[in-house]
């Protein structure tokens, strides 16, 4: 084959890529709800409002799935979150805005943990395993999306090496403390977000 054959084969073979790209994208519908069988509000309850950005920056969907519900410690309780593998110190961001309302640590839960209270005190973002928080969060500030809130850990019941972002989202009543929520899948309200950018 001489030069112009191989230059269209090399183009045929990206535009093939690409349709094969789209067409595998296009048909990833929206995963499946599927509600955590001990909490009593679920997502037939309206979601948060407007768009969660993903918590974790430097990841892509990939590397992430639905793994809420999942039985943990041998089935004594299940996953109440989503486990969003990252490197040791990535950047852990604000999913949605809200009042930092308890920086928690538990060596054997989340460890290093942040809990931040949606504006109408609805729903409770949860960010645990953390190595650090970020300097600038502190209980009572603001966060918006975005916004910084600490680095990739292995903190907690993790496991030594496993670094990972666990996100929750928790529904609780406004004048529930924050260790009262909750959970529910974060998945498909993250998710959503995948969809329309
Ligand atoms: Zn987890």
């Amino acid at each position: 084959m001489n030069r112009i054959g191989w230059t269209f084969l090399g183009i045929f073979a990206l535009v093939g890529g690409l349709v094969a790209l789209l067409v595998d994208f296009g048909g990833t519908s929206a995963p499946p709800i599927r509600a955590f069988a001990d909490a009593p509000i679920g997502l037939a309850a309206p979601p948060p409002s407007g768009q969660l950005v993903l918590p974790v920056r430097g990841v892509g969907w990939p590397g992430i799935r639905d793994s809420f519900g999942e039985a943990r410690a041998g089935g004594e309780r299940h996953h109440t979150g989503v486990d969003i593998m990252a490197p040791a110190g990535a950047p852990v961001v604000a999913a949605a805005s809200g009042t930092v309302e308890k920086l928690y640590y538990s060596n054997g839960g989340g460890g290093v943990t942040a809990y931040v209270r949606s504006p109408d005190r609805r729903l409770s973002y949860y960010y645990a395993h953390l190595a650090a928080y970020a300097p600038t969060l502190h209980e009572g500030g603001v966060v918006r999306a975005g916004d910084p809130i600490g680095a990739v850990g292995d903190s907690g019941n993790a496991g030594a090496g496993n670094f990972h972002l666990h996100f929750g989202i928790e529904r609780v009543e406004p004048g529930e403390p924050w260790y009262r929520g909750r959970a529910i899948n974060p998945y498909p309200l993250l998710a959503r977000g995948r969809a329309e950018r």
